[in-house]
């Protein structure tokens, strides 16, 4: 980590200077000095790649201070990119003041190894967790583990004093190892930590009844078995700490022949914040499928062409659309009628007329149960990422969208060199450590409309929506140098591993396969050649 430290320090200057250039060229000559800045919606997304990179780079590396400066800086970038409208003087100045801040941040590599072993040095509350528990148990792996995730750990002996502590300091969670608090005197869960979205999450050696009772008396949110599932365990970390206006608005796609009933029942869904597409020809359905991917079908039972019986036995048969609720709307009333319609696939039927806050609690109790589901359904288990068939569809769906909407879009196909060889040296644990550091590695560097998964054993795939082949081998080149710089420590030894890339981009008439074949022809290239590198396919 020392070593990777110091390299990062190093490239750091490098970084800072491409921003400013960027910056610079954005802010041109006199165009600066008036309102009129020559605006480029490419510039202020790249503007916004390198210092995404940064603010996810920064803290795994240990620099928290370099994160929370870029992400101040990604912050105020965000809207402009997603309006597309140019900065005011004063959001310009805001821009400048975080840029110039970041570009400030000293680092001493030395001295951020000296403390990292004790105290975390960040601002309160920047992935900082809170651990109490007793000098056993899982300890070691937890705090080892959450280094590797970006998280700090700070430790405990008692529930007051970490609460105390936590009011002030704001971590993202407080952990409590159940062990440590048996039979001790019981500390309510502070208000004002629930308000801060701050959860209490539990670990225990095992999952007995009388543990887990304690755990929810106590006010956790969460419950896991040592040793801890890390994917998992952050996974849950972060669903319990995103406020509610984060969340992904539930998607909902309404059937219903009366044109005036749709609407409403739209209007209904999207006062409570919900997106979604109402359509009165159930022959459409398998259309608006692919634009809104539905995570509930509110249907009507009578339609002319295909009745909601129908319907939902057409959906029923798509494995894709096997977790997702249909819920029937409709006014018959007769119990045999509304039986035959739930045996068909339906999960509720609600009678018309419907009262909006029924319809509205009913629809998301069923959307919120079926993401859990989901979840366990979609994402691999040692990672957290999206499995194989997940995004596999995900691929499709993008691809769909590219052909629709005419833009570009990369599949990279990402398989780590001689793994094998890693686990017959260090163990499979350790091999096990590896795939986790790329998945977060991944994760962390790639931007939110990106998606990642895990694609077999060590082969990861990601899909880069808008990008083209040349900005998707750029993404994926820093990505592979980094990673290559990692230097991971066994007992006696330490190593680095590297990965070899395929990319694919977006032709007209590709099919998803076409591009998994043509990414795969790439990496099998990039192996060929010599490992440790990215290869662009050619179309
Ligand atoms: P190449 O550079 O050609 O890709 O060589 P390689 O050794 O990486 O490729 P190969 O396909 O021969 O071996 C892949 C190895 O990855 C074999 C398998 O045991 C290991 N592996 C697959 N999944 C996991 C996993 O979940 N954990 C661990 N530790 N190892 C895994
Ligand atoms: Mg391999
Ligand atoms: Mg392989």
């Amino acid at each position: 980590m020392a070593v990777l430290r110091r390299q990062y320090v190093e490239v750091f200057p490098g970084k800072i200077h491409d921003i400013e250039e960027c910056w610079n060229r954005m802010n041109d000559g006199d165009a600066a000095a008036t309102d009129q800045v020559d605006w480029a919606l490419e510039d202020m997304s790249s503007l916004r790649l390198m210092v995404h990179s940064l603010a996810g780079s920064g803290a795994t590396f240990g620099f928290t201070e370099i994160s929370e400066k870029a992400r101040a800086a990604e912050n105020s970038l965000i809207p402009l990119i997603e309006e597309d409208v140019a900065p005011s003087p004063e959001i310009r100045s805001e821009i400048e003041a975080h840029l110039s801040a970041l570009a400030g941040v000293s680092l001493d590599p030395d001295k951020e190894t000296a403390v990292s072993g004790s105290s975390p040095v960040e601002a309160p509350g920047v992935r900082l967790l809170y651990l109490v528990t007793e000098d056993s148990g899982d300890r070691e792996n937890i705090i080892e583990q959450s280094r590797h995730f970006g998280y700090d750990v700070e430790v405990f002996s008692s529930l007051a004093e970490a609460y105390e502590s936590a009011l002030e300091n704001h971590p993202a969670a407080v952990v409590v190892d159940l062990t440590a608090v048996v039979g001790k005197d019981s500390v309510p869960f502070p208000d004002a930590l629930r308000q801060r979205y701050i959860p209490l999450m539990a670990v225990a050696g095992d999952g007995t009844m009388e543990n887990r009772l304690l755990a929810v008396r106590d006010g956790a949110s969460a419950y896991f078995l040592a040793p801890l599932n890390f994917g998992r365990f952050i996974r849950k970390l972060e669903e319990l700490t995103a406020p509610p206006e984060e969340h992904e608005p539930f998607r909902v796609l309404v059937v219903d022949d009366e044109e005036h009933l749709a609407r409403h029942y739209a209007l209904i869904l999207k006062q409570a914040g919900m997106t979604v597409r109402a359509i009165h020809d159930p022959l459409l359905v398998m259309e608006s499928l692919h634009d809104i991917e539905p995570e509930l079908v509110l249907m009507d039972l009578y339609m002319p062409g295909c009745t909601g019986y129908e319907l939902a036995q057409v959906l029923r048969q798509r494995d894709s659309l096997a977790g997702v609720p249909i819920v029937f709307l409709s006014s018959e009333s007769r119990p045999e009628k509304q039986q035959k319609a739930m045996g068909l696939g339906g999960d509720d039927f609600l009678t018309k007329p419907v009262d909006g806050a029924h319809l509205v609690s009913a629809v998301s109790s069923r959307i919120a149960c079926a993401r859990v589901m989901r979840g366990f359904m979609v994402r691999d288990s040692l990672t957290g990422l999206y499995n194989h068939t997940r995004i596999k569809e995900q691929l499709a769906t993008e691809v769909f969208r590219s052909q629709r909407q005419k833009t570009s879009l990369s599949f990279a196909m990402v398989d780590l060199d001689h793994f094998k060889s890693v686990n017959d040296t260090y163990g499979h644990q350790m091999g096990d450590h590896v795939i986790l550091s790329l998945s977060q590695m991944l994760e962390q560097r790639l931007r939110r409309s990106d998606t990642c998964g895990r694609y077999g054993g060590e082969e990861f795939a990601i899909i880069l929506p808008d990008t083209d082949g040349k900005a998707a081998k750029g993404v994926l080149e820093g990505i592979r140098e980094d990673f290559a710089g990692i230097v991971l420590s066994a007992k006696d030894a330490t190593f680095s591993v590297t990965f070899s890339c395929g990319i694919a981009t977006f032709c007209e008439d590709d099919s998803a396969n076409d591009l998994v074949k043509r990414a795969d022809k790439a990496l099998y290239e990039a192996k060929e050649a010599g490992r440790n590198r990215v290869l662009l396919s050619q179309t």
